[in-house]
């Protein structure tokens, strides 16, 4: 028989489909924490009393707008833009803004839920959140990406604030938007409320440390897992798929650490370089030029280029960090890491591994770092950029380095309580899930309804 936990849960659960069918994944996001939630709720009645889960799960609000811009040749273009502010019980609402022909109501939402919890877990004072648009930036001039990221925010503006909602960068959105989209707001709102937005450049508003801070943070949490193994990164050989602001850190970090990471990718093809990825000329492929993956042979002709993007689960490695999008590993590509040794996974990207994928992780004994937990150290470092914006002071990049370092440490410690503590231990999807979800139900708790 049911226990009255699993009850609740279930019929939240149902609920929410109902409301929200064809939404696939944000039920995915959702399906996955609300598992990990039913030990929470056996010991905390109170949550189920005051229905805290179905408060959880509704947005705030879900803000929706069209975004109309002028290309090159003078033509109009229309599209939609998004703001989902789901959760602001820890603080202002935090996310980042994705442009990406795949935006679509329902990745804003399974984003900006994802976002609470890791929001929560890394301790600062940050909400959760999540925008973007169906727009697609690949093979858009610099004037149209300027046009674009102005009228997004004419809209947009409205709507934000350094202590209503701060956004940042995502999938599509890196130093060079968070630019444009700054000096519009900064332009229409006649203050210089730098702590709006994070992401901003360095001098100009901007954290040091803040463009390294994913890829270096999924590094760090690794080294934590690592660590209570008695292991570390030398000589591990790493398997990485991306080659955004995430990817590029990750590779950074893991090679200073002494591994050999072998792989990148982007959404067309992947490398395989054997004698390790050359980080200098994948920066100036992305970087500087913005060009394709496939574009590396031409510089390093013992690198093999391979078409579609999920063969690179195929090569061999010990660690696996898949930093490119959702669902790039499903469970027949989790089966072929697994076979071919795989020790460790860390995701830089949100929910990279599907449900099966995931549970074919934990069944196998591999040591398994979930998104919300891993990639926290982005976010984790706007909140540094908007402590810094507030006090209008900047901090070297050692110190951010080094807090980014610590937060990381913190974020893996109480993952791994929290599983311990709810009787599963070792398992971090758990315990991510559980410590993030905690300290919002607690909150809420105190607000009243
Ligand atoms: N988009 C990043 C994330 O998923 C960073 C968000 C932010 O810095 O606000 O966590």
């Amino acid at each position: 028989k049911k226990s009255a936990a699993q009850q609740y849960v279930d019929s939240v659960f149902e609920q929410l489909k109902q409301k929200n069918s064809h939404q696939v994944e944000f039920l995915q996001a959702a399906e996955e924490i609300f598992i990990s939630l039913v030990p929470v709720f056996e010991q905390h009645p109170e949550y189920i009393e005051h229905n805290i889960l179905s408060r959880i799960v509704e947005p705030d609000r879900i803000i929706s707008f069209r975004v109309t811009w002028q290309d090159d040749q003078n033509q109009v273009h229309v599209n939609r833009g998004y703001r989902v502010q789901f959760n602001n019980v820890v603080g202002p609402y935090k996310g980042g803004l994705r442009f990406h022909p795949t935006v679509n109501e329902s990745i804003m939402k399974f984003l900006a839920f994802e976002q609470i919890f890791k929001n929560s877990l890394t301790g600062q004072p940050i909400g959760g959140g999540k925008g973007g648009s169906d727009f697609n930036p690949k093979g858009k001039s610099d004037s149209e990406i300027m046009r674009f990221c102005q009228a997004f925010m004419t809209e947009l503006y409205r709507h934000i604030g350094p202590d209503v909602d701060v956004p940042a960068g995502d999938i599509g959105v890196g130093g060079r938007e968070i630019g444009y989209l700054w000096g519009q707001y900064k332009r229409i709102r006649g203050a210089y409320e730098a702590g709006v937005l994070t992401g901003k450049q360095p001098g100009y508003g901007g954290s040091l440390a803040r463009k390294e801070a994913t890829g270096y943070g999924l590094v760090y949490f690794v080294e934590q897992m690592l660590l209570d193994a008695n292991e570390t990164f030398e000589d591990k050989i790493v398997a990485v798929s991306g080659s955004g602001n995430v990817a590029i850190y990750a590779i950074e970090k893991a090679q200073q650490f002494g591994a050999k990471v072998v792989t990148c990718s982007d959404s067309s093809g992947y490398i395989y370089d054997p004698t390790g990825i050359d980080l200098e000329v994948l920066k100036e492929i992305k970087e500087v030029k913005g060009d394709r993956i496939s574009t590396y042979v031409n510089y390093r002709p013992n690198a093999v280029y391979t078409e579609g993007c999920t063969g690179v689960w195929s090569i061999p490695c010990d660690i696996a960090l898949p930093c490119a999008t959702q669902n790039e590993i499903n469970g027949d590509s989790a089966r072929t890491l697994i076979s071919n040794g795989v020790k460790v996974v860390a995701e830089g990207a949100n929910m990279p591994s599907d449900l099966e994928a995931i549970n074919e992780f934990l069944n196998n004994g591999i040591l398994f770092g979930p998104a919300k937990a891993a990639n926290a150290g982005g976010v984790a470092v706007s909140a540094l950029e908007m402590a810094q914006n507030s006090s209008r002071i900047s901090w070297t990049f050692d110190e951010v380095d080094g807090k980014l370092r610590n937060i990381m440490k913190s974020i893996y410690s109480e993952s791994k309580e929290a599983a311990e503590k709810y009787g599963y231990a070792g398992n971090l999807v758990v315990g991510a899930n559980i410590a993030g979800f905690v300290k919002v139900a607690n909150g809420l708790l105190t607000e009243g309804v």
